[in-house]
C-alpha cells in the first residue's frame, strides 16, 4: 500500500466576513476538503454550507489557468502581461471618453483583505470611482 502524505492546515473562510475557522485537508498535496476548526473562537466548529466547500475552486477543471483575451470573437490564451495591459488601456479609455463613473470594480472573496484594499485604492485613487462593490453583498 502506498504511504500518502497527510497535512490539515488552519486558516479562515474566505466566503464572508464571519471568519470562521477551518482546517483544510491537503493528501500529496492536493487539497482533498475541509474540517471545521473546532476550537475556532468564532465557528466553535461549525460551518455554514458556503465552507464546508470553501475549497471546491481549488483544483477545480474549470479554474482558468491562464488569462485569456476574447479576439474575432474567440477566448484565446493570453500572458498577465498582455491581458493587464488590455484591461488598463480600456480602464484607461472608457474614463477619458464617459467619465470614471462609467467604470465598476467587483472585489471577490477568494481574493486576501489586503487584494481587496489595493482594488478599492485602484478603482478610487487612480480610476477615480467609488463604484467599487463585493461579491460577499450579492
Ligand atoms: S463558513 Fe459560512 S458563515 Fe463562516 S465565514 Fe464561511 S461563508 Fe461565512
Amino acid at each position: 500500500m502506498q504511504n500518502l502524505s497527510y497535512q490539515s492546515v488552519g486558516t479562515v473562510c474566505i466566503y464572508c466576513g464571519a471568519g470562521c475557522g477551518l482546517n483544510v485537508q491537503v493528501v500529496d498535496g492536493h487539497v482533498t476538503g475541509v474540517l471545521p476548526a473546532r476550537s475556532h473562537p468564532v465557528s466553535q466548529g461549525q460551518l455554514c454550507a458556503k465552507g464546508w466547500r470553501a475549497t471546491d475552486f481549488v483544483e477545480h477543471p474549470d479554474r482558468l489557468q491562464t488569462p485569456l483575451i476574447r479576439r474575432h470573437g474567440a477566448l484565446e490564451p493570453a500572458s498577465w502581461d498582455e491581458a493587464l495591459e488590455l484591461v488598463a488601456d480600456r480602464f484607461a479609455t472608457v474614463a477619458r471618453e464617459t467619465g470614471p463613473d462609467s467604470t465598476a470594480f467587483l472585489a471577490s472573496a477568494k481574493c486576501s483583505n489586503e487584494e481587496n484594499y489595493l482594488l478599492q485604492k485602484l478603482a478610487r485613487g487612480v480610476v477615480g470611482t467609488n463604484n467599487i462593490d463585493h461579491c460577499a453583498r450579492l
